[in-house]
């Protein structure tokens, strides 16, 4: 992929914008782009640097992107509404043609990296609640203020917020910043023999650097799962940001018919009815599912007779139960998998598994957090999209607001702690 149309290739200390944003080291890559933490010698700070592949469709990408982006942190200058920032935009020329690059706050692990961290077993519950308020916090925002669909929501679409500070505490982390301004003209480009000095100096520097801050971004969630311990989260701060706005649309302006990652995709996109912002909320209710137990909440697989999305709809309906005849039968593509009663045309025996046995059977929930938990996610499973609740709906459901077992326990300690100081 690192060819004409393809990825820009980046080496530590490559300069970026006039020598604005310095290349640190590589952060992760995705189909359309490679995202770099990059150093931004304007604020002194790190930031991730998203560099789009060149061809003219992946430059289209990025601009709708960018329309979103924008747009989102232009109704949020505080910078509280748990959606990535956009910091700033611009294009980078190299060997492969024009790239596109975004800048972005610079954020931590995804949730599926925590996920995986913590050995598919599963969230304590207090911290799938921090995360879930965060996510509807960025939901309810995109929906209600922005009147925007995100389409790709997925734990791997979710970054925690970093801990990590490196331009404010270098001393902790390690670090030190990588780059003195450029002499003269900060906008200056390349070329003179002073900036080719600072660049070879800049990049023994950050080569140095860059093992250091691997060791600590490690140190954020603990690296990947490698032995049997436990893992504990305890004391890790759970707030995160939605990221990935590559598939977002308006509302009122739709253009893609299948849209979300096939797990998370909503029952109305698989049969083509009409879709609004509760697709949103279904990929929401699949990503709490998968904190709390460590399983998607739906893996298809296409079987003997019958393709990936039939065998989709089967799963919901042996976890939801049957889909009400009029959403079967209202899309335009339900002839493709029911028949006129609202039965599957291929997969004729379901097995039926509800949700809150299924936490308790094959999850070992206790019975009354399987019960709670079941609440909460079941109307945002419902089959009718009209029916789902709206992010906001959700940030004041119960479940959002139960005061954690230690807190209470902690709680009732304190206050007997003050009756006695009165006494
Ligand atoms: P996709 O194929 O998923 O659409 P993409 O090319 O649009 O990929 P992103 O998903 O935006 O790229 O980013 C790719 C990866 O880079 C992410 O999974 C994450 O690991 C990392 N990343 C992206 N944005 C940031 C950020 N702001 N801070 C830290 N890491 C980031
Ligand atoms: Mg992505
Ligand atoms: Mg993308």
């Amino acid at each position: 992929s690192y060819r004409k149309g393809g990825y820009h290739a980046v080496r530590i200390g490559d300069p970026f914008s006039g020598g604005r944003y310095i290349a640190q080291r590589k952060l992760g890559w995705g189909q359309f782009s490679t995202v770099w933490l990059a150093y931004d010698t304007l604020s002194s700070s790190y930031v991730a640097l998203k560099i789009q592949k060149s061809a003219q469709q992946f430059a289209q990408a990025a601009l709708h992107e960018i329309e979103f982006l924008s747009a989102a942190a232009d109704g949020d200058l505080q910078n509280t509404k748990c959606v990535v920032r956009l910091i700033d935009h611009f294009k980078h020329a190299g060997p492969n043609g024009q790239h596109l690059c975004m800048v972005l706050e610079f954020l931590g692990d995804s949730l599926l990296r925590l996920i995986r961290y913590n050995r598919y077993k599963g969230l304590k519950m207090d911290k799938v609640r921090e995360i879930c308020r965060c996510v509807l916090t960025g939901l309810d925002y995109l929906h209600r203020e922005l009147g925007m669909i995100h389409s790709d929501l997925k734990p791997e679409n979710i970054l925690l917020c970093s801990t990590i500070d490196p331009a404010k505490d270098p001393v902790r982390s390690g670090l030190t910043p990588l780059l003195e301004k450029p002499e003269g003209n900060a906008n200056g480009g390349g070329g003179s023999s002073t900036m080719n000095l600072i660049e070879k100096k800049l990049k023994r520097r950050a080569k140095r650097a860059v093992a250091k801050i691997s060791e600590r971004r490690v140190s954020m969630v603990g690296g990947e799962a490698s032995s049997n311990t436990e893992r504990s989260l305890d004391g890790i701060d759970m707030r995160c940001k939605v990221v990935d706005f590559g598939n977002a649309c308006w509302a009122d302006k739709q253009f893609a018919e299948e849209i979300q990652t096939r797990q998370y995709r909503a029952p109305e996109v698989i049969l083509k009815s009409r879709y609004s912002f509760s697709v949103d909320m279904w990929s929401f209710g699949c990503t709490a599912f998968e904190l709390v137990t460590g399983d998607m909440l739906f893996a298809p697989k296409e079987g003997n007779g019958y393709g990936e999305d039939e065998d989709h709809l089967a799963l919901m309906m042996e976890l939801l139960g049957k889909m009400p005849r009029k959403i079967a039968i209202g899309g335009a593509k339900s002839k493709d998998y029911f028949d006129r009663h609202g039965d599957l045309k291929r997969i004729r025996r379901l097995k039926y598994w509800p949700l809150d046995r299924l936490l308790v059977d094959k999850y070992k929930l206790p019975e009354a957090e399987a019960k709670e938990f079941a609440e909460f996610l079941s109307p945002i499973l419902e089959f009718a999209p009209e029916k789902r609740p709206t992010a906001q709906q959700c940030l004041e459901h119960p479940w959002m607001n139960v005061v954690s077992t230690q807190n209470n326990a902690d709680n009732v300690e304190s206050q007997m702690r003050n009756l006695h100081i009165k006494g």
